[in-house]
């Protein structure tokens, strides 16, 4: 039976499917790619094998030629892993990379960049964030400039996941610095290409086992035929691509947060205190209540959201509201569970205490809490 009436009996089969591997091949490795901050690269060939990479993709790329809701699946079942930092380099990978390869890619780019990264052979990173530019995508200083067939790239770039171990880097560079908005550009390029350097891992509160880079640019030469999309148009390019991403963002987060709650409920029947479990406080159950009731309704803002989506609309406003509110929900939500575990939630070898610090994350990436109020402002015509 289908777990909601957006899903059919293909997207539950889908998500038995991607159950099975993640609790099996990843979920066991939490712990170990945690504390070596890092997990191996097989697990973006294993999925690729497994189609996992590439679920609404054209055959003809690789994929799978699924629906957009097929990415909400894998979404909310990567949940499982136990590793937001899994989740979050393997979303890079299949949300924020690939699909604007697909949709603004020549045929030569898709069977360079974006195939062998459907197929898990080729692992991409998303540059847009500066250190002096994050949330203002427009105040970007990373320059691109002509140069005959090539362009010449000077800058930097901070924070940046799968940043290390990437064999490519979608990069969002300056061609007009007369200009913010239109004078943005998207660049594909090959991380061994000369002037491209990783200046260093950074060390984060939480997604331990994914990599986060800085990178620099020092007169880095891209071919011409390297830039995606139209020169001038990158912000409007990403933009559309992030929306996407946003929304399996969310879902992934209620999945999380939903986890979180059934996993606290099983400690609190058992965990016993004042000569009663824990469950029994009413302040307890009016925590979990409360939680569920948050969890049920920022799902269903995302579901019927996803629906729009997968109708061909576009409501940049909605996927917004989805987005943070799941975001604040999962650490909301997080943040309880941690406290209904007593001291044992605080010990680095419980699960609640990384969930807490992961899902931290999501209310600053992909678009900051405040930023997302101003968005959903914006679509009120205020
Ligand atoms: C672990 C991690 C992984 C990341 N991965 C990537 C990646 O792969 N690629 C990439 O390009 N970027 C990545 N980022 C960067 C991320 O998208 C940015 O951190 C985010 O967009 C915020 O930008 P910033 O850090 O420069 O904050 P700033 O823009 O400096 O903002 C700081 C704070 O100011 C407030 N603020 C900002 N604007 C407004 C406003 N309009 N109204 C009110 N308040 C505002 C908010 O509270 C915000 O948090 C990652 C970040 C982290 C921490």
């Amino acid at each position: 039976m289908a777990s909601h009436p957006l899903f059919t009996e293909d997207h539950e089969e889908l998500r038995r499917s991607i159950r099975g591997f993640v609790e099996k091949e990843l979920a066991p490795h939490a712990e170990e790619w945690e504390a070596a901050g890092d997990f191996p690269d097989w697990v973006f060939t294993r999925m690729g094998e497994l189609g996992f990479l590439g679920l609404h993709f054209d055959p003809a790329d690789s994929g799978q030629g699924g629906d957009y809701l097929t990415m909400l699946v894998l979404s909310e079942e990567m949940a499982r892993s136990g590793s937001g930092g899994v989740s979050m380099a393997v979303s890079v990978q299949c949300e924020y990379v690939t699909p604007p390869i697909a949709k603004f890619g020549t045929e030569a780019q898709k069977e360079r960049w974006l195939r062998p990264a459907v197929r898990g052979e080729r692992i991409g990173a998303l540059g847009i964030t500066e250190p002096d530019a994050g949330s203002d995508v427009a105040g970007i200083t990373t320059r691109a400039i002509r140069d005959g067939d090539e362009y010449v790239v000077n800058g930097r770039k901070t924070y940046i996941t799968n940043g290390v171990r990437a064999d490519f880097l979608l990069l969002v560079a300056k061609t007009d610095p007369t200009q913010r908005h239109t004078g943005i550009s998207l660049f594909l390029v090959d991380t061994d290409t000369p002037g491209f350097h990783v200046e260093k891992r950074l060390a984060k509160v939480g997604m331990h086992s994914s990599d986060t880079a800085e990178l620099r640019f020092e007169d880095m030469r891209v071919p011409a035929g390297n830039l995606l999309g139209e020169e001038g148009k990158g912000f409007h390019h990403i933009m559309w691509e992030l929306q996407g991403e946003r929304l399996s963002a969310a879902a992934g987060a209620c999945a999380g947060a939903q986890l979180c709650i059934d996993k606290t409920i099983e400690y609190v029947r058992e965990r016993r205190a004042f000569g009663q479990r824990v469950v029994d406080f009413q302040a307890v159950r009016h925590h979990l209540a409360h939680a569920q009731m948050m969890v049920d309704a920022a799902r269903a803002l995302t579901y019927e959201t996803a629906w729009k989506v997968h109708l061909g609309e576009y409501p940049v406003r909605e996927i917004t509201e989805a987005k943070l509110l799941a975001t604040r929900t999962h650490f909301e939500v997080a943040d309880m569970c941690l406290q209904l575990h007593g001291g044992l939630g605080y010990m680095m070898e419980h699960w609640v205490q990384r969930a807490w610090r992961d899902s931290r994350l999501a209310r600053i990436g992909a678009g900051a809490d405040e930023v997302m109020l101003d968005y959903i402002a914006k679509g009120m015509g205020l």
